[in-house]
C-alpha cells in the first residue's frame, strides 16, 4: 500500500496542464497565466508629477524664490508649453512634466499669490517626479508562466492595455455520487435514505480549486447505472466519484471503471481518514474514486484531487505548502498511517497554534465544518506532546 506522499506523487505524475484559452481581463481573476508577459513599453510612459503642486527648474530655486506661473497642466489635459527660465507651471499629480522642468514643489511647500508662487526652501533636482520606465522597463519580464492572476497582476496587464489574457483552461470536473441510500437535495429522504451532500460539497471544492464542476447526480449500486454514468463522466477532463470503493458487497465502482478501460494506478492509501481512495487514468483523464463518508471525501479531495486540479490549471506549485503550528494539547494516534487531524488554528505571538476541532471520528462532519486546517501527522509517529510543531494545511483564509 502507498503512503500519502507516494500516492500524491503518483497522481501528479499522471496529470499536466490543460490547453490555453484567451479570456477577457475582467474574467481572468484567479486564473493561471499561460505563457510569460513582457512589458510592451515603459511604465510610466513619460516623466510625470508625483504631487499636486508646481513644476519648476531646480536651478531657479537654490534658495527662496518667487516664480511667475507660466502655465497650467492638468492630468490628461493638453501639454503646457515649455517653461521659460525662472517660471513655474501649476501641475496636477500624474501630469507630464513640462519640458525644461526637473522638479515639483508640492502645494503644501509653496504659497501662490497674484500670479506667482513663492518657494521658501531650496528644491532638489528630480524631487517628486516619477520617471519614465522607473516602474517597468519596456521588454522586461513582468509575469511568469503559471502566475495566478491576482488584482495587482491584473492591474499590470490593464496598464499595458491588454484587454484579454491568455490563461490555462479550467478543468471540467465530473462529479458522480454513488449509493442506493442517496436522494437528491430537495427530495424528502425517507427512512434509511440520506441526502446526497457529497456532490454539492465536492462541487464547491472544485470551484475553490479553480475547476468547473459538472454534477452527474447519483448512480445506484448496480452495474448498468454505474456504467452509463461513469462513461458520461469520462467525457470531462477529470472524473471524481464518491462512495462504493470500500469492501462492501455493493462497492462496484472500481469494477465498472475497469470494464470501461480505466487503468488502475492505486487503490488504498496509508491514510486516515480516506484509506479506500482509488486513482486511475483513462488516457489523459484522471479518475478519483473517493470514499463516501462526507469527511473522507472532502479530506481526500483536499490532499489528492486538489493538487491534481492545481497542476491542470497550470500552477507551478500544485501542492499546498503546509504551515508549522504548535500543538496546544497532546495528541495520540496509531502508527502505520498518516492521520489528517481536523484542527482549529489561532495566530499567537510565536506563530500558529493548533488545537483539535473535536471528535475526529470519520462520521463526524461537524468538526470538519469547524476546522481551519488539517494537521498532517506522520505515519510512523504515535505520541505528540503539547508544544510540538506539526504541519498544517490551512483550509481557507482567516474569516
Ligand atoms: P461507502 O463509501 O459507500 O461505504 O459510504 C460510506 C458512508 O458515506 C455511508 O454512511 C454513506 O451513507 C455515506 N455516503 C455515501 N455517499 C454519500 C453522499 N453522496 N452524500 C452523503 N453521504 C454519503
Ligand atoms: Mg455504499
Amino acid at each position: 500500500m502507498l503512503t500519502y506522499e507516494e500516492a500524491r506523487e503518483k497522481i501528479l505524475d499522471r496529470v499536466s496542464p490543460l490547453g490555453e484559452e484567451r479570456v477577457q481581463l475582467d474574467a481572468a481573476a484567479g486564473r493561471t497565466l499561460a505563457g510569460e508577459v513582457r512589458a510592451p513599453g515603459d511604465l510610466p510612459p513619460w516623466d510625470n508629477s508625483a504631487m499636486d503642486g508646481y513644476a519648476v527648474r531646480s536651478e531657479d530655486c537654490r534658495g527662496e524664490a518667487v516664480l511667475p506661473i507660466a502655465g497650467y497642466q492638468t492630468a490628461g489635459g493638453s501639454d503646457a508649453a515649455a517653461v521659460p527660465k525662472g517660471g513655474a507651471v501649476r501641475i496636477m499629480t500624474g501630469s507630464p512634466i513640462p519640458p525644461g522642468c526637473d522638479a515639483v514643489v508640492p502645494f503644501e511647500e509653496a504659497e501662490e499669490r497674484g500670479g506667482s508662487v513663492r518657494v521658501p526652501a531650496p528644491v532638489r533636482p528630480h524631487q517628486h517626479i516619477r520617471f519614465r520606465g522607473e516602474d517597468v522597463r519596456a521588454g522586461a519580464l513582468v509575469l511568469r508562466d503559471g502566475t495566478v492572476l491576482r488584482p495587482p497582476r491584473i492591474s499590470l496587464l490593464a496598464s499595458f492595455g491588454r484587454a484579454m489574457a491568455p490563461v490555462y483552461r479550467k478543468p471540467r470536473v465530473a462529479i458522480l455520487s454513488t449509493g442506493d441510500e442517496l436522494v437528491e437535495l430537495g427530495d424528502p429522504p425517507g427512512h434509511g435514505k440520506i441526502v446526497n451532500s457529497n456532490s454539492h460539497a465536492l462541487a464547491a471544492a472544485v470551484v475553490e480549486a479553480g475547476g468547473d464542476p459538472i454534477l452527474l447526480g447519483i448512480a445506484r449500486d448496480e452495474r448498468e447505472d454505474l456504467r452509463a454514468k461513469l462513461s458520461a463522466g469520462l467525457a470531462a477532463d477529470v472524473l471524481v466519484t464518491s462512495a462504493g470503493v470500500s469492501a462492501g458487497d455493493r462497492d462496484l465502482v472500481r469494477d465498472v471503471l475497469a470494464e470501461l478501460g480505466v487503468e488502475n494506478v492505486f487503490w488504498k492509501v496509508l491514510v486516515k481518514p480516506g484509506g479506500p481512495t482509488a486513482f486511475g487514468v483513462a488516457g489523459r483523464i484522471p479518475v478519483f474514486s473517493l470514499p463516501g463518508n462526507p469527511v473522507s471525501s472532502l479530506i481526500t479531495f483536499e490532499v489528492f484531487v486538489r493538487p491534481a486540479l492545481r497542476r491542470m490549471t497550470g500552477s507551478p506549485h500544485p501542492v499546498k505548502a503546509p504551515v508549522k503550528a504548535t500543538l496546544a494539547e497532546p495528541v495520540r494516534k496509531k502508527p502505520g498511517k498518516t492521520q489528517f487531524l481536523r484542527v482549529l488554528i489561532e495566530s499567537g505571538e510565536e506563530g500558529y497554534v493548533a488545537r483539535t476541532a473535536g471528535d475526529q471520528n470519520t462520521g463526524i462532519l461537524r468538526t470538519l465544518a469547524l476546522a481551519d486546517g488539517i494537521a498532517v501527522l506522520p505515519l510512523e509517529r504515535t505520541n505528540f506532546a503539547a508544544g510540538e510543531k506539526v504541519d498544517v494545511l490551512l483550509l481557507y483564509g482567516q474569516e
